[in-house]
């Protein structure tokens, strides 16, 4: 592969260009309800060359491995169709290496037939939970990629991202009420992340069913504590993606909101980027453009203190690379993208957090969200009140709604017990669904939230 990357890069008449190939293994099986709803397996082979001449970007995509050389010329010649100004990348030194997988139970090495039986028991088990449940959604999916990065700087790469996952979402009825209990689990470590399920398909079967008899939230404004899971949604979806140099970098509202130096938050918070952390689905030793992945800390002490970038907007913004940019799959160019974020641990326990609190809400997980520049509507899993320093009921229908940096000043008190989550899901950014990240965060509590209860 090195030598046809190279022999094909020999040739490219630009400022910069690179080869990425992809050779890709999945596999997946799915239930609806009792019904097999899909089950199959693909492999694909493809690639990307891209190249950029005076500013301006060409890319090319291919599915066959004969027309490399073709294909570069043609990114080159797109890209000195588009030029008109200079080219500007962060240097970086070129390098090469080899990251092989490490898998403890290699996913391509079970049956199909195992995985169909794995997803058919766990489907049994959130169906047969409770006589209320309607329907079932019980999903696996495994993707396994080689890629193979070279550009004309003389970065050669290969590496392997397995990838693999379950969801569980189970469906309870009661004659108008309709509720949701979702689990899933993902993780790059093997088949072993998506064994043992068991007690979590019973989880996601009991809240729907537990959920149907949940009051709807009295809308109001509350001190919400968020769970782990939700802190880490929470720095990704409403502030991560405002890091993103790429929307900074086109955005003059933004430019003026991001200033470095900023104080965004509390003298506790702390919120970071880290391509690093061992295990996580972010995690990679370099990114799409070769640059090696680093920890970022997005805020530091209440501060904002840094961002992302691919080696376009680290040059165009004066700053350094950071290793952040990434493509889904060989169709598409790397953008600007998160890797594992979180907000960091602090030092309060979950105890102490309540204890003051006479009414608030605790919020879990997330179902959906969406968030428009600063502003932020999240729709938690489920919630319970906090009545005089104590959980108690468990309620539905929480939505959470503000503006990202009202509610960052807002925080209040950071939890010791950072996790990083273990479900699946991924980031979405520009059509590029689902980009495996890394969630995390603690236990968080944020004054003032606008909490809106829909009518159930
Ligand atoms: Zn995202």
């Amino acid at each position: 592969m090195r030598d046809l990357i190279a022999e094909a890069l020999d040739k490219a008449r630009a400022d910069y260009a690179e080869v990425r190939l992809e050779k890709v293994d999945a596999s997946g099986v799915s239930y609806r309800g009792e019904k097999l709803d899909d089950i199959g397996s693909s492999r694909t082979v493809g690639g990307i060359a891209r190249a950029v001449v005076n500013g301006g970007w060409g890319t090319a995509t291919f599915n066959d491995l004969d027309s490399i050389g073709r294909r570069v010329a043609e990114a080159c010649e797109s890209a000195r169709l588009a030029g008109k100004e200079k080219t500007c990348l962060a240097a970086v030194d070129p390098v090469v290496d080899e990251s092989p997988a490490v898998m403890e139970k290699d996913f391509r090495a079970v049956p199909l037939s195992e995985k169909k039986a794995l997803v058919e028991e766990y489907n049994d088990i959130v169906r047969g939970c409770h006589e209320k449940i309607e329907t079932t959604n019980v999903a696996y999916n495994d993707r396994f990629r080689s890629v193979w990065f070279g550009n004309t700087e003389g970065t050669f790469l290969h590496d392997e991202r397995p990838d693999v996952g379950v969801s569980l979402s189970a469906t309870a009825r009661d004659g108008d009420n309709v509720q949701r209990g979702f689990e899933s689990q993902a993780g790059v470590s093997g088949f072993q992340v998506v064994e043992g399920l068991q007690e979590k398909a019973r989880a996601a079967a009991r809240r729907a069913v537990d959920l149907l008899s949940a009051p709807p939230v009295t809308g109001g404004r509350y001190t919400v504590i968020i769970n782990p899971r939700l802190a880490g949604v929470f720095a990704h979806e409403a502030f991560g993606h405002l890091s993103e140099s790429d929307f900074v970098y086109e955005n003059e509202r933004m430019k003026e909101l991001m200033v470095m130096g900023k104080r965004l938050g509390p003298e506790i918070l702390n919120i970071i980027d880290d391509g690093t952390v061992p295990g996580q689905r972010g995690t990679r030793p370099y990114d799409d453009e070769g640059v090696r992945t680093r920890k970022t800390h997005l805020i530091r002490k209440g501060v904002l203190s840094g961002r992302l970038h691919s080696r376009e907007t680290a040059a165009k913004m004066g700053e350094e690379p950071t290793g952040n940019a990434r493509a889904i799959g060989h169709q598409f160019q790397p953008v600007v993208r998160m890797t594992n974020t979180c907000i960091e641990a602090g030092d309060s326990s979950f105890e102490e957090m309540l204890s003051d609190v006479k009414l608030g809400l605790y919020a879990l997980d997330m179902v959906g969200g969406q968030t428009t520049m600063e502003m932020f509507t999240f729709s938690a899993a489920y919630g319970y009140m906090i009545r005089d320093g104590k959980v108690a009921e468990m309620v539905r229908d929480v939505v959470l709604t503000g503006n990202v940096f009202e509610t960052l000043e807002h925080i209040e008190m950071v939890g010791s017990d950072l996790a990083w989550s273990t479900g699946g899901g991924g980031c979405g950014k520009g059509g590029q669904s689902p980009l495996p990240v890394g969630l995390g965060g603690p236990h968080v509590r944020i004054r003032d939230v606008v909490v809106g209860g829909r009518q159930g």
